[in-house]
């Protein structure tokens, strides 16, 4: 459920008109709801009451400082894959303690910020990662809480560029090395080894994949204590997938989640760990954008939009849905049309939709793309030189912007010229 709804003739953020804020900010635009991301960290949060537990919302999926900060102050946690995302984090308020580095290439001066500020833990992804987090920290004086990601070789049954638990895929060790990785881990000053880490890939739609890997991760939570091992959190990743589309596809409620978490990993008596990023932020937010053309083609119409892929690379990069909606709310039973919908880039990849119904609009008007929050704006360029798309907070009947676009002056300032030239 999201705060995105007609009322009056209008698609509305909460109680603020879109149309009210495309006059303000222009398009394209992206726009959030406070409501709806709150209601999806709450539901994680509830869904594991039943122990110990953080959410740790996963930055990479929408990490305006704004957002982090919403979210923080509701008690999250941040699963940050980079320096940049962890300053983020920091810069949200957001203490240390609660926030965990995770990433498959972290390097030493990552590292260095991460330690200096504090840290809930590491998630380490290989042996030499190891070796390097253990040299930096001896030569800081600390220690640091360790994971080691294990890669469980499981299916997420998901798109193959964002699955991620495969032996194929390079992330983690190998799950039947294990016991080696965290003997070496173990045996490393500096390194504290405290749980055990896993994330299998984005966007899963059934339960199964995750079942068989909290089954793997609490036989591996057996294994490492008789090894001497202290294994006192679980990080069980992210990935829980969103609706996409209107369709019949219902994916897996955080509640159901939260129970097969119990179910598999409950008895332990492990603090759980979960880093969803998607499930919060994906259906919080639309980007909004404007029709600049109708263009009558030979065998087909295109509707050419001032968004482009620059703005939303999700259905360039990984063939998403996204719904594509008028911001004036259609009349009942109107007809509709088949339209290729497109952006402006001088590229054939820039295309957001194939022969899509929809109906009838025209040169000016507004639409949404909904489920945009998650992998939109984090992803976006200023590919063709168009200045990054703006963002947007909606709380109740006000709103705020929370990333300016730039103006294209200061995009041409960045440039310098070599002393030569
Ligand atoms: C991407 C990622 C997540 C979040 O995945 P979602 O599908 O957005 O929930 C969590 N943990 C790690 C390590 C990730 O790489």
């Amino acid at each position: 459920m999201d705060h995105f709804l007609y009322r009056d003739g209008q698609l509305m953020a909460e109680d603020v008109p879109l149309r009210e804020i495309a006059e303000a900010v222009g398009t394209p635009a992206y726009v959030y709801s406070t409501a709806t991301l709150l209601r999806h960290y709450r539901l994680f949060d509830e869904a594991l009451a039943w122990g110990p537990h953080l959410v740790c919302f996963a930055v990479k999926s929408l990490s305006n400082v704004a957002i982090l900060t919403l979210l923080g102050r509701e008690g999250a946690g941040m699963d940050v894959v980079s320096a940049g995302e962890y300053l983020r984090a920091k810069a949200a308020g957001v203490p240390g303690e609660r926030i965990v580095f995770s990433g498959v290439g972290k390097t030493r001066e990552e590292m260095r910020i991460v330690l200096e500020g504090g840290v809930r833990q590491v998630n380490l992804e290989s042996e030499p990662e190891m070796a390097a987090l253990s040299e930096v920290a001896v030569s800081m004086g600390v220690e640091v809480p360790v994971t080691v990601r294990v890669n469980p070789d499981v299916d997420a049954k998901t798109h193959a560029k964002i699955a991620t638990g495969k032996s194929e895929n390079k992330f983690g060790v190998p799950i039947s090395r294990a016991v080696e990785v965290y003997a070496e881990a173990a045996a490393l000053p500096g390194l504290r080894v405290v749980g055990i880490d896993v994330h299998i890939g984005s966007q899963l739609t059934d339960l199964a994949p995750f079942e068989a890997v909290y089954a793997k991760v609490a036989d591996l939570t057996g294994v490492l204590r008789a090894e001497g091992h202290a294994i006192e959190r679980l990080d069980l990743g992210g990935g829980l997938g969103i609706p996409y589309t209107r369709s019949n596809e219902v994916p897996p409620l955080p509640r159901d989640y939260g129970a097969l978490i119990e179910r598999t990993v409950g008895h332990l008596g492990c603090e759980v760990e979960i880093e969803p990023g998607r499930l919060i932020s994906g259906n919080a937010g639309v980007l909004l954008s404007r029709v600049i053309y109708v263009k009558t083609g030979e065998d087909r119409d295109f509707l050419i939009l001032d968004g482009a892929m620059n703005d939303l690379i999700r259905p360039a990069m990984y063939d998403a849905w996204h719904d594509i909606v008028p911001v004036a709310e259609p009349v009942a039973g109107a007809p509709t049309r088949a339209f290729d919908i497109v952006g402006p880039v001088c590229e054939t990849g820039d295309t957001f939709a194939r022969g899509r119904e929809m109906p009838e609009v025209g040169e000016g008007d507004l639409v949404a793309f909904r489920s945009a929050g998650a992998y939109g704006a984090v992803m976006a360029s200023e590919y063709n030189s168009r200045p990054l798309v703006p963002e947007v907070l909606v709380d109740g009947d006000h709103f705020a912007v929370i990333r300016r676009r730039p103006t294209i002056d200061e995009m041409i300032a960045r440039d310098s010229l070599p002393p030569w030239l």
